[in-house]
């Protein structure tokens, strides 16, 4: 039983905890001793990108066997470049590109992954059933989630998206999605409709007969899982090899990095990985206007009632970040009765304030920074003139935090910038900042950003154009319950 709550006495082992995805107490699955066990980071270092995921996942995950296959079958042919997640210098920093999967997306990481970590638990826990993914995206999470599940035995992924609600690009991607598993489904209303008709779906779902009758199970690919967070960390030991490679740092020294953050998942990966560890020095936390994050950590005070802002980076806006409930606990040394009031508080009041004492250790490791949608298009201008490097909106909110997190600190170690998402995921954002204009679609604005820059367009992204549209169906919130009912009934 390695896992626990961040709320109290449920323990469960690494399978359970990813089938499970969340703790019956609402808390999430925390391994206590993380950073306890041995953990040889100097040996990880010299490893392939994958046998580095491979040992990580390994140690954060041991009761799960065959790991090397289980990343092997996740990876093999699916991302453009050996690493996974190349390095590449602009300007005085290094920007780790995240985005160089199936989707263009930095989803594309961990989603490659939990499918075949579910199967495993699965296996272990002696589950034969179906596992059912069901869905809502904002465009991001559905596709690269739609990549990772597809064609793998014993799971069944749903999509709903809003009607209209999506990009060009985002919809093209998944209309168009191959494999036998896959629905994706258009639904008429807004993400949030979506999001509740899905959670609805749960719900109403969980004691249906002739769903548990046919040894189904519903699942959610969401970041809360433990399984989608472990897969993370290598990124950082990834960046932190290849400085030392390339003679820019001793290993030993410690290297900053700056993180566009929006669920709190990635950046909480670089924290565990210094548990491991790896020599992080400091965590730099970048949001945009939705500045809950940067406001926490400077003033202690984690208050959810404020405006929401739709921004040019929407993987960012959001405003309960719910993997900051890990960190919370593993910075109280496993205080669960505190992160119990601190998360009981924010649902009922909508804030809570976290003690001072454990604020200043937070703010030793952390640092936040926020800036609006000018400040970011600014930033993509300036980092395509002075660096000749194309960001997207999300690695533009990093990039300009990092600008000022140098400035702020004087520090002259090396700056990881995280980038989590290709500029063709976001071409009219992107073309616009740098100036220039397309008339017509989505598609017309890539071409317009490609011609002007001359940077090629990710070949999942070029190759939609010619694909079939397979998946068409378009429903109302209502429908979502008895559609997903009909399309189960008709799987077995
Ligand atoms: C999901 C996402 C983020 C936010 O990542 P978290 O792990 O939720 O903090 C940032 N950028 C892009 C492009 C994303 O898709």
């Amino acid at each position: 039983m390695n896992y626990q709550s961040t709320r109290g006495a449920i323990f469960a082992d690494e399978a359970e905890a990813i089938l499970r995805g969340i703790a019956a107490d609402g808390g999430l699955f925390v391994d206590p001793s993380l950073g306890e066990r041995p953990f040889d980071w100097r040996r990880c270092l010299t490893l392939s990108a994958t046998e580095m995921q491979s040992m990580i996942l390994s140690h954060l995950l041991p009761g799960i066997p065959d790991m090397d296959a289980l990343v092997r079958r996740a990876y093999a042919g699916k991302f453009e470049t050996e690493d996974l997640t190349p390095l590449v210098k602009a300007g005085g920093d290094y920007v780790l590109e995240l985005f160089r999967g199936p989707t263009a997306a930095f989803k594309d990481v961990a989603l490659s992954m939990l499918p075949q970590l579910v199967a495993a638990a699965k296996e272990k826990r002696g589950e034969t059933g179906q596992t059912v993914v069901l869905t809502a995206t904002s465009g991001d999470t559905g596709k690269a989630a739609l990549e990772g599940f597809r064609d793998v035995a014993g799971t069944r992924i749903f999509v709903f998206f809003p009607h209209g609600g999506v990009s060009a690009i985002q919809r093209a991607q998944m209309v168009t999605q191959e494999g036998a598993n896959v629905t994706v489904c258009a639904v008429r209303g807004n993400f949030d409709d979506c999001q509740t008709g899905v959670k609805r779906a749960f719900a109403a779902l969980a004691g249906d007969e002739a769903i548990r009758a046919r040894g189904q199970e519903l699942t959610s690919a969401n970041s809360i899982n433990i399984g989608r967070l472990a897969p993370q960390l290598v990124y950082y030991f990834l960046a932190y090899a290849r400085l030392a490679e390339s003679g820019r740092l001793c290993v030993g020294d410690p290297v900053d990095y700056v993180v566009p953050t929006g669920n709190f998942g990635d950046i909480l990966a670089g924290w565990m990985a210094k548990r491991l560890g790896l020599p992080v020095g400091k965590l730099v936390c970048a949001s945009n206007a939705n500045r809950v994050l940067t406001d926490f950590f400077r003033s202690g005070v984690y208050d959810r009632r404020r405006d929401f802002y739709r921004t040019d980076s929407p993987s960012m806006d959001i405003l309960v970040s719910s993997n900051l409930e890990r960190l919370l606990f593993y910075v109280s040394g496993g205080d669960c009765a505190l992160v119990r009031r601190c998360m009981e508080a924010l649902a009922q009041e909508g804030f809570y304030r976290f003690p001072d004492e454990l604020m200043e250790r937070l703010r030793a490791e952390f640092s936040a920074y926020c800036c609006t949608d000018a400040e970011g298009a600014e930033e993509i201008g300036r980092l395509w003139r002075e660096e000749g490097y194309l960001c997207d909106p999300h690695t533009a909110v990093a990039a300009r935090a990092a600008r000022q997190y140098r400035e702020e600190s004087g520090t002259d170690a090396p700056l990881v910038i995280l980038s989590t998402a290709s500029p063709y995921k976001f071409p009219a954002a992107v073309l616009a900042a740098l100036g220039g204009s397309a008339e017509g679609d989505e598609f017309a604005e890539t071409d317009a950003l490609a011609s002007l820059t001359g940077v090629p367009v990710p070949r999942s992204l070029s190759a939609l154009r010619g694909k079939a549209e397979r998946h068409g169906d378009v429903i109302g919130v209502g429908e979502i319950i008895p559609y997903i009912q009909h399309k189960l009934s008709e799987d077995r």
